[in-house]
């Protein structure tokens, strides 16, 4: 599934430049454009889904896909032992610009809890 409007379903395509760090049929992963944190990634799925606020239970697996996914990139970048963080924003209010589901993956710094 695809939206010919979406930003990141034009990454995976290579429509538009990244830095792709990972992927396999199901999932991609690239460095985050404003990196907020020395190891700043997005997990995606590579079909076009909007917003986890839509999951269901045939999502189940795909969702978890995206994590074990983000644990391997933490690993890979010597992060995962010292302590990463992975967020997903639902909504505008949540902080979510692109209605393709991702999964932020954080570490290289200290990360304050609660997050803004
Ligand atoms: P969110 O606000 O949770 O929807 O996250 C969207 C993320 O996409 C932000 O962290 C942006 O910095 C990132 N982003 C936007 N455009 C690009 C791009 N062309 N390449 C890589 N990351 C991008
Ligand atoms: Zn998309």
């Amino acid at each position: 599934m695809s939206d010919e409007n979406c930003l990141f379903c034009k990454i995976r395509d290579g429509k538009i430049p990244s830095t792709i760090t990972y992927r396999d049929d199901d999932v991609f992963a690239f460095k985050d454009i404003g990196p907020k944190a020395p190891l700043h990634e997005l997990v995606v799925p590579t079909r076009h889904v909007a917003t986890l606020a839509d999951a269901k239970p045939e999502d189940t697996e795909l969702y978890g896909r995206l994590l074990v996914i983000a644990a391997k990139r933490a690993r890979e970048s010597g992060q995962a032992a010292e302590g990463f963080r992975v967020v997903m924003n639902a909504g505008a209010a949540a902080g979510q610009t692109v209605f393709h589901v991702h999964l932020h993956v954080l570490a290289g710094r200290a990360l304050a809890w609660p997050p803004g």
